[in-house]
Order: C-alpha cells, then sequence, then structure tokens
C-alpha cells in the first residue's frame, strides 16, 4: 500500500478533476500576487476563467529559467518574505543562482512528496538512513533528510564527500539506506572496494538515487556492486527539489506526484503539447505551491508520458527515466546524441569501467566527439595492444548502434575525477560561439 493512498490511488477522473481546481486557483493567486504573471496574463488577456479544462493549460505562458535568474533573488516571489520559512538555491553552471522560497505550507507539501518517494522506494521506520546528498542550498539534503524523518526512520545526515567516513559510518551504524546522486553512490562502492569492505554483506538493502540522468545499466551496475535496490527520485529547485516524481518496488517508470504537479511534454522547438508516449521536454504547472508557483516551467528534461494502471494500485501518470537535457544534446555527424546513450553503451562493454567523459571539439566545421574511459584493471597489466583493441571495440559498439564515428581513449585507472555530487559528464572544448 501506498504512503498515501487518498491520492497516490485516486481514481484519475477525480483526480483530473482535482487538478483543474487547483489550476484555476493557482492562476488566481499568481495573477494577483505576482507582477510577472499578472503582466504577462494581461498581454495574453487570459484569466482563470479561461482555463475550463486542463487541455487550456496550453493556453498559458511558458516560464522558463531567465525569467527565475531576471527576477533574482525574489521577484517571482508571491508573499511577502516574512512568510517565508526557507530559501534554497541552485547555481546552474552559468550566471546568477535562482532560488526557490517556501512558505510553511510549501515544506508541508514537500515533505508529503518526500515521504511518498521513500515509502514507495521500501523504505520504513525501523530503518537507519546515510543521506550522502550535499546539505546546504541544494534541495538534495534536507529534501531527503526531512522526507524520512517524516517516516520516523533513523536519519544520518553524513552529507556528499568524505568517502571513507561514509564507509565507516555504513559498516558501524549499520546503515539501511543510502541517499546519494547515483555517480558518488558508485565513488563510494568503488572506495569501499578499495578499503577491502564488501558493501553487499552489509546490512545496507535501498538506496534513492537522483538529482542527474543515469542510465538502466548505472541503476544494475550499482545494485550488483552494493548488493542493494537502487530506487529513484526526481526533483527540481524550481517546483520544490525532490519528490516531483519516484518510482516503486517494480522500477517501472517515475510516478509524478500528480495532485501537486502538472505535467506536459512539448515539442522542444515548435513547443506544441505532445500526446502522451510521445518523446520531448517536460513542461511543469506547480498546483498548490504559495511562494513560487511556476507555470508551465519549462525543465529542459527530455522524456516520455504514460499512464496505465501502476504498482499498487497508483493511478499517478508515470515518466520515463529522463534521456538527458535538451540543452546536453550533442550534435554529433548529424545525430542527436544524448550522454545517456554513450553510457549505456560503455556499460554493455565489460572491460570498461562505467566512469567515463564525453570531450566535444571542433574539427574544420564538424563538431567532433571523443569518449575518455576507464578501464578495469587487468586490461592495463595486458598492455598497449590490448588497450587499443578495446578501444576499437567500445568505437565499433557506439558506431555499429548510433551510427557516429568517435574517437576512444581508454584513459588511465582514475584518470576520471570521482563525482560527490552531480557529475560533470561532457567538456565542451567548443569556442563559445559555435555551440
Ligand atoms: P537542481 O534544481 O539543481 O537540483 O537540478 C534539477 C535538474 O537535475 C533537473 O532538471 C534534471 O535535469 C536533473 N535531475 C534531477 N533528478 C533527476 C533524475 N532522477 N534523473 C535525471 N535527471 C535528474
Amino acid at each position: 500500500m501506498p504512503w498515501n493512498d487518498k491520492f497516490e490511488c485516486m481514481p484519475v477522473e477525480e483526480l483530473k478533476k482535482f487538478q483543474l481546481q487547483k489550476l484555476k486557483e493557482t492562476i488566481a493567486w499568481v495573477s494577483e500576487k505576482i507582477p510577472f504573471y499578472k503582466n504577462k496574463f494581461r498581454e495574453m488577456r487570459i484569466t482563470a476563467e479561461d482555463i475550463k479544462s486542463l487541455e487550456d493549460v496550453a493556453k498559458l505562458p511558458f516560464t522558463v529559467k531567465t525569467d527565475l535568474r531576471d527576477n533574482y533573488p525574489f521577484g517571482l516571489c508571491a508573499v511577502p518574505l516574512e512568510e517565508v520559512v526557507r530559501v534554497h538555491a541552485s547555481s546552474g553552471t552559468t550566471g546568477k543562482p535562482i532560488t526557490g522560497p517556501y512558505t510553511q505550507e510549501d515544506l508541508d507539501q514537500w515533505i508529503e512528496c518526500m515521504a511518498r518517494t521513500l515509502y514507495a522506494a521500501g523504505i520504513r521506520k525501523e530503518d537507519v538512513v546515510q543521506n550522502a546528498y550535499g546539505h546546504g542550498l541544494f534541495t538534495g539534503g534536507l529534501g531527503f533528510h526531512q522526507g524520512a524523518a517524516a517516516l520516523g526512520c533513523t536519519v544520518v545526515p553524513t552529507g556528499a564527500g568524505m568517502t571513507e567516513r561514509q564507509i565507516t559510518i555504513m559498516q558501524d551504524f549499520k546503515s539501511d539506506v543510502l541517499f546519494a546522486t547515483p555517480s558518488y553512490a558508485l565513488t563510494i562502492a568503488e572506495r569501499a572496494e578499495e578499503m577491502k569492505v564488501d558493501i553487499r554483506k552489509l546490512p545496507l538493502r535501498v538506496g534513492v538515487f537522483g538529482a542527474e540522468p543515469w542510465t538502466e545499466g548505472m541503476r544494475q551496475e550499482i545494485e550488483e556492486r552494493m548488493g542493494i535496490k537502487a530506487q529513484e527520485a526526481f526533483g527540481l529547485t524550481e517546483l520544490c527539489g525532490p519528490g516531483v516524481a519516484y518510482d516503486a518496488a517494480d522500477q517501472n517508470g517515475l510516478y509524478i506526484n500528480e495532485d501537486h504537479f502538472l505535467a506536459e511534454v512539448v515539442d522542444p522547438q515548435t513547443l506544441e503539447p505532445l500526446p502522451e508516449g510521445e518523446k520531448g521536454e517536460l513542461i511543469f504547472t506547480a498546483l498548490q505551491r504559495r511562494a513560487m508557483p511556476m507555470i508551465r516551467y519549462r525543465t529542459k528534461d527530455i522524456t516520455r508520458l504514460w499512464r496505465e494502471p501502476g504498482h499498487e494500485g497508483r493511478t499517478f501518470i508515470r515518466m520515463d527515466k529522463i534521456y538527458g537535457r535538451s540543452d546536453d544534446m550533442l550534435i554529433i555527424s548529424g545525430v542527436n546524441v544524448f550522454p545517456s546513450q554513450i553510457e549505456a553503451l560503455l556499460l554493455e562493454i565489460e572491460e570498461v569501467e562505467p566512469q567515463y567523459q564525453l570531450v566535444v571539439s571542433k574539427k574544420g566545421y564538424l563538431d567532433h566527439l571523443s569518449v575518455r574511459v576507464e578501464g578495469k584493471p587487468e586490461i592495463y597489466e595486458a598492455g598497449e595492444d590490448r588497450r587499443h583493441e578495446i578501444e576499437g571495440k567500445i568505437a565499433g559498439h557506439i558506431k555499429g548502434n548510433m551510427g557516429i564515428g568517435v574517437n576512444v581513449e581508454l584513459v588511465d585507472a582514475k584518470a576520471i575525477a570521482r563525482s560527490e555530487g552531480k557529475a560533470v559528464r561532457v567538456i565542451d572544448e567548443r569556442p563559445k560561439q559555435e555551440r
């Protein structure tokens, strides 16, 4: 049974009615409280009365990251700061950070969304949970902390980093659960192997991983190396942080907390809504937030939505694992390439470690992709010829599956920097104006 079967298992028609009501209330709220939306709606001559069905959400304007940057820090906040009880922020890679302010009501809703996420992962009150997400402005640390606290778990807020200490704590405290980014989970697994600690023999039973794209292959790798179930959480600062979507024990898609977030998928070029089942950019409208409800927020994340009767009676619409971000998509020899596609193929090669980086450079007018990946220790012992043979094998595997020619370099062991948070997978060496 889910954490909150009233909402998680609500009949779809009833759920849609609930969403429509909340959508209208949110439109009325933001048009009254946030000048940015008030002006936009006035220009477009839209009022809450124009929203008669959920499909009418398509009449509303999009919100993009630069709107948040332009209104930094609190220009999009609907309530006075004295009603804001917490502010998180995300730095992103360029420019000013964006902020996520919360009222107490917003925090309570977030905790509820995280409790659903963790309960669906099989976490219970008796569990000792080790929270290795960064604690601070990043939403991961406190988001997971509060969710686990709501379940009544014993929470150990280790934060990210100090990997050896993570492993010692895991042994000493007999942690049942680990929270981390998938790339940091792998860093922990690898360090434990070096310390001759077999995590598979420890009580650790489940991990909840997210905050960055990772493939099914990476999930299997983590499950095998740690001897756990690797569950997933998805979210973004603009909406609340983690807790927007989560998978259940069947690991078959991520359920979107639909009573809180209305999801759409649009064509990233035309921005036209796409039917269920088609891949495109994920858009969210917050339905119950008070401090900073986003209207049609463009996540840049690429996925597909689908609805089927779910695990333990869940009715929420599901999304596939994120394929990648539209701004991480590379075009190599005319082919659209997401880093996750390369990751999936690398994980099929048994001679390499799941530690890789993609380097994009310019050769003449064309973009060129180099794949830097580490081999398993025995490859290095076998000498140069074997190394080149594996490089050829990987290049052939990528060519055979994606039709693109890439340069593969089997780099030295530990040459790729280990991640403690969100892994840096792509290094862009192209001149800035040619990206
Ligand atoms: P931030 O607001 O800094 O936490 O970043 C949010 C972004 O992280 C999302 O828009 C996604 O691109 C990424 N992200 C979060 N969770 C996941 C996940 N489970 N799978 C893939 N990407 C994720």
